[in-house]
């Protein structure tokens, strides 16, 4: 266990130098080994050494940065074992589920943003003609670097959402300092250690270990900041950025719903239920975490995803394609699971599969299905992000859009069925920031697809051309090349003139208001 205290006030300034926190693996409760606990002095002292190092990494242009990106992608893939070794060892989850998405997905994402940073970011000419001020003039939108970017992490996939979201970020021409999570930061220091053998320039991207003290003091030191956590935090840090007038990007809690139409194929639909709610231990902000399918398949489905659940191997992973279900990464989440199922259990749900903490080493949640439940329960209106997966029958799908929308969360959702227009004229009425239909959680691979959440689940979105912009400052340009000696409207003012320039506004805006 990370046994520095997590959120809390900023004691960082007085954390001496030699502070450190120790990081547990989970699935087996031995100490892997100690990092030093950063405070607000090494943070200013890491912003210089970025600020020093930017300039040179964006006047290497988008090659030269790109041939880093690329040697670094090669590198994850001749370094996999080892890569997915850390990570499984300090968030005690499937070597599958590290391979997936810590690896697969930030191989996948260093290659696209060496390719795609010139085609988001290169100058952009937009037209001058349409408007006579400026018509015959050179409009060009240009995509500047911001300086620093401050990147911090949860502990659920410490390199997809923690150096993943660095990557763009970099490519851009930006230095950036990441604060991982302190129960999983071992992975970001492997990350440091690949960057630099991969030419990386000193300072360019450095790494912060601490708790939220440390997060806090990085706010201070940076021009833009990228979150990724929980609602609770993630209003901290936007009050912090708002001190520091920075721009401040959130990806936050989810509690997303899955709607099983009668007509779906159910047993797709069940597979499905199972894997996405219950992989990564049912850790992944986008986990189905509620399900509500209509009355005429409701029982064939309820079987087949129990069925699916009981067959689920659960342990300290041992290698690959030892077990389907790792461990609970973080201390305080067994309880936040428990007591879930402890509420939906008292209010009159009923669990088919699991339902307890398990006994013996490390610590894991059995994986668990609950029917009979309905919104009065936590389970139904919280994030539990634990591998449970509560099922509810509903009347229609009219009912299930409702109930969908009943959550102050709106990350992402799903729709099954076989009537492909049907699921996507109901994706469109779901409050979330994206809705897969006979689909979940893979859209998170599609790098050109925005990924974002809606009310409590976020400010802004990563991938696509806004996941790359969102760390440049927008600088606009306007040039004259030929010009009158005196532009009409100049001074001196002349009632002829003004009342020809008024006719000329008639002349052109006029036909519009006629209708
Ligand atoms: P958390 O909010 O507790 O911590 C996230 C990070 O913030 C940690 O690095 C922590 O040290 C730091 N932090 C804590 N207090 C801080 C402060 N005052 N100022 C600055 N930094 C501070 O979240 P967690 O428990 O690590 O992660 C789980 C949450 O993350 C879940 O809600 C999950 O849904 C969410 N998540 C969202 C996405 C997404 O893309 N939307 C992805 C992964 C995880």
């Amino acid at each position: 266990m990370a046994s520095a205290t997590r959120q809390g006030p900023a004691k960082a300034d007085e954390a001496p130098a030699t502070a450190k926190f120790a990081v547990e693996n989970p699935a087996t409760g031995d100490v892997i080994t100690e990092v030093p606990l950063l405070g607000a002095r090494d943070l200013r002292a890491m912003a210089r050494a970025a600020r020093a190092a930017q300039p040179d990494w964006e006047a290497l242009g988008f090659e030269g940065r790109a041939r880093v990106l690329r040697r670094a992608q090669k590198w994850m893939l001749d370094n996999a074992e080892r890569i997915i070794g850390v990570v499984v060892s300090e968030s005690g989850k499937t070597h599958e589920d590290a391979q997936l998405a810590d690896l697969g997905y930030t191989v996948a994402a260093l290659g696209f943003w060496a390719r795609e940073a010139p085609d988001y970011l290169s100058d952009e000419r937009v037209p001058s003609w349409n408007n006579p001020a400026t018509a015959g003039k050179r409009l060009i939108i240009r995509y500047a670097p911001v300086g620093v970017v401050g990147v911090i992490g949860p502990w659920n996939y410490p390199i997809a959402n923690s150096f993943g979201d660095c990557i763009p970020a970099l490519a851009a021409g930006n230095s950036v300092i990441l604060k991982p999570s302190e129960v999983t930061p071992l992975s970001s220091l492997l990350m440091a250690e690949m960057m630099r053998e991969c030419g990386l320039p000193e300072g360019v991207f450095q790494v912060a270990t601490g708790d939220g003290s440390t997060g806090a003091a990085l706010i201070g030191e940076v021009d833009c900041m990228m979150f990724t956590g929980s609602a609770k935090t993630g209003k901290s840090v936007m009050k912090a950025a708002a001190d520091a007038l920075i721009s401040c990007y959130l990806e936050l809690g989810g509690n997303d719903p899955m709607i099983v139409c009668a007509d779906a194929d159910v047993e797709r639909a069940a597979n499905a239920a199972a894997f996405y709610s219950m992989n990564n231990g049912g850790q992944v902000c986008i986990s189905v975490e509620r399900v509500y399918v209509e009355e005429p398949v409701y029982d064939e489905f309820v079987s087949r995803v129990t069925d699916n659940v009981r067959r689920l191997r659960q342990g300290a992973p041992s290698g690959v394609g030892t077990v389907e279900v790792g461990a609970v990464t973080f201390p305080p989440q067994l309880e936040i699971v428990a007591s879930h199922v402890r509420d939906a259990l008292e209010k009159g749900a009923k669990v088919l599969v699991g339902g307890h903490p398990r006994s013996g080493q490390g610590r894991f949640f059995e994986p668990t299905v609950l029917v009979d439940v309905d919104h009065t329960m936590r389970i139904m209106q919280e994030e539990t992000f634990g591998p449970t997966l509560p099922i509810m029958k509903v009347a229609d799908a009219e009912q299930a859009v409702a109930l969908a929308n009943d959550s102050s969360y709106g990350l992402q959702a799903s729709v099954w069925t076989s009537d492909v227009k049907r699921g996507e004229a109901l994706a469109r009425r779901i409050e979330a920031g994206v809705v897969c239909v006979n689909d979940a959680q893979i859209n998170y691979t599609a790098l050109n697809l925005p990924m974002g959440g809606w009310k409590a689940s976020g400010l802004g979105t990563r991938h696509g051309a806004n996941g790359i912009r969102k760390y440049c400052k927008v600088q606009s340009l306007l040039i004259t090349r030929r010009a009158l000696k005196r532009e009409p409207f100049m001074f001196p003012y002349r009632a002829g003139r003004t009342l020809m320039l008024r006719r000329f506004l008639r002349l052109l805006y006029g036909r519009g208001s006629r209708d």
